[in-house]
């Protein structure tokens, strides 16, 4: 499997659940706003014998000349948006969502942004989603996952996708939160979504205030961590610009 980052860049957040870009060389978090905080984003490509895989959508943000930034990524890995086949999403916060859908200027409709692909969406997250809204969901750009082929409503609490692919419906970070395995060739890359977001939650007990059930989340990253530790999982981090791919079992300090 061939695994490519798609990393969008390092944004504040603070109570208002805004994502301000940050660039860690000039910007000084200590001018933003009390309490905010730092986060990374980064989808992931997955590249298997039958698929390309998004994991993930990204932040929904432009680049200056107006290019959805996760298709200006994927085309400097050399994809075309529409040879993407399936979107697996962990869950539909807008930092994970944004870039599921786009917003037509003229119209005001909004259409999908990979639209050969099949995304699998959690049936119960969509439905938490939509009748959640702001500021941690963004409905309107939700709604084109509605009444449309191209998305699969994922109701089971686990199943598989395909010959290749499984998920798990685990909550802790959002009640009806998924993960993923891949499997292929003897290599098993697992996508935790933000209930794994960065390699260094992993390594320590840590319950985070932004988690619908943190000790949850702290628990699952304890049994993953240990379980892919003695499987020889490939973890992808959300979160983690420093360390996106880490293969259990080396040392990443
Ligand atoms: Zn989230």
């Amino acid at each position: 499997m061939k695994i490519i980052p798609l990393m969008e860049g390092a944004f504040s957040i603070d109570h208002t659940k805004r994502f301000v870009p940050f660039d860690v060389r000039h910007d000084d978090l200590q001018q933003r706003p009390v309490g905010s905080l730092l986060v990374e984003i980064q989808p992931f490509v997955v590249i298997t014998d039958t698929d390309i895989l998004l994991l993930d959508a990204g932040l929904g943000y432009r680049t200056r000349d107006g290019i959805l930034q996760i298709q200006r990524n994927l085309s400097e890995a050399g994809i075309n948006s529409m040879d993407v086949t399936k979107v697996l999403m962990s869950h539909l916060h807008k930092d994970h969502a944004g870039g599921i859908a786009s917003k037509d200027p003229a119209t005001g409709a909004y259409t999908l942004n990979f639209p050969s692909a099949e995304y699998y969406v959690q049936s119960r997250e969509l439905a938490y989603a939509l009748e959640k809204g702001a500021p941690s969901y963004i409905a309107e750009e939700l709604h084109p996952l509605e009444g449309t082929d191209r998305v699969v409503l994922l109701d089971a609490d686990e199943g598989t996708i395909g010959p290749s692919i499984r998920f798990k419906v685990t909550g802790g970070h959002s009640p009806f939160h998924q993960v993923f395995w891949i499997e292929e060739g003897g290599q098993t890359v697992f996508f935790g979504g933000d209930d794994a977001p960065q390699l260094s939650q992993m390594k320590n007990r840590f319950i985070a205030k932004y988690d619908y059930d943190g000790k949850k989340c702290m628990e699952l990253r304890r049994q993953w961590w240990q379980e892919g530790g003695e499987k020889h999982w490939t973890f992808l981090f959300y979160h983690d610009v420093k360390y996106p791919i880490v293969q259990s079992g080396t040392n990443n300090s």
